[in-house]
């Protein structure tokens, strides 16, 4: 078993994105709440049906609003209600090419709250789900059936998230095919995932697994999809560290015997 090398301290966590969702996702039932407002007012004969739109309005927007533990006890109903507005609105976003934004605007949003859920009060069993690939192409590493088979030479972040999982104790699967995350996540239950990934996959995930509440942190594509993808690693580091109850071994860390390359 490899020992694990001692890897830089993470900074804080970076600011999430979130406004775009958030003003569309809030902005529109209370516009429309304050248009039945106006209408009950102007048109005394439809007052009742004004009143409903109204009503109906408001309780479209209220959960928009709930926080911490709020948010976390009505999980399931909330995040289903955001992932309908977020897939409603997709193909307009499409439309003026700011899919990925919108998306990515709609995981800042979930990420907020998460961060606003387990700040105070840290996940005791998280796991941590990676896309397969984020492991250079050409490595030919038996990751997926043992994440220790890496070499750690450098090329590609999975030595660095090997390196802190053996450091930290993190649960954490490496997939190549997002049913079977999902599957994983269901069967470890979780009460946070870490999840990295593209776009698209991230609001799939956060739409099959509305239960779990999860942070998620967006892959950057530099070779196109699915080859030799990136990510954050002092990002997940950060996002650990912040929203995780520490497991790590009290001890000296003695540095990682490199035994081989890509
Ligand atoms: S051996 Fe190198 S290229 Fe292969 S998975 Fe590990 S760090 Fe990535």
């Amino acid at each position: 078993m490899k020992s694990p090398r001692i890897l830089p301290a993470p900074g804080p966590l970076p600011d999430e994105g979130g406004t775009l969702f958030l003003w569309v996702r809030r902005g529109l039932p209370l516009a429309l709440a304050a248009l039945a407002l106006v209408g009950s007012t102007l048109h005394g004969a439809g007052r009742g049906w004004w009143m409903l739109i109204g009503v109906a309005a408001l309780a479209a927007a209220w959960p928009s609003f709930l926080r911490g533990k709020a948010f976390l006890r009505n999980r399931t109903a909330i995040v289903r209600q955001d992932n309908l507005w977020a897939n409603a609105f997709r193909p307009l976003a499409r439309w003026l090419g700011q899919e990925d934004a919108w998306i990515l605007s709609f995981c800042g949003h979930n990420n907020r709250r998460v961060r606003a859920a387990f700040g105070t009060r840290r996940a005791r069993r998280a796991l941590i789900l990676l896309p397969h690939c984020i492991q250079m192409a050409r490595c030919k590493a038996g990751i997926l059936d043992d994440l220790q088979a890496c070499y750690d030479c450098g090329l590609c972040p999975v030595g660095d998230y090997m390196n802190a999982a053996l450091l930290n104790r993190w649960e954490g699967r490496i997939s190549n095919r997002s049913h079977k995350a999902y599957r994983e996540a269901r069967e470890y239950r979780p009460d946070l995932i870490v999840a990295v990934s593209c776009a698209d996959r991230l609001l799939k995930g956060l739409t099959k697994i509305p239960e779990i509440p999860s942070y998620v942190i967006p892959l950057s594509l530099p070779h196109g999809m699915c080859v030799d993808t990136d990510f954050s690693v002092p990002h997940l580091f950060a996002a650990m560290e912040t929203l995780v109850e520490p497991r790590r071994p009290s001890g000296e860390i003695q540095p990682l015997r490199r035994e081989g390359i890509a």
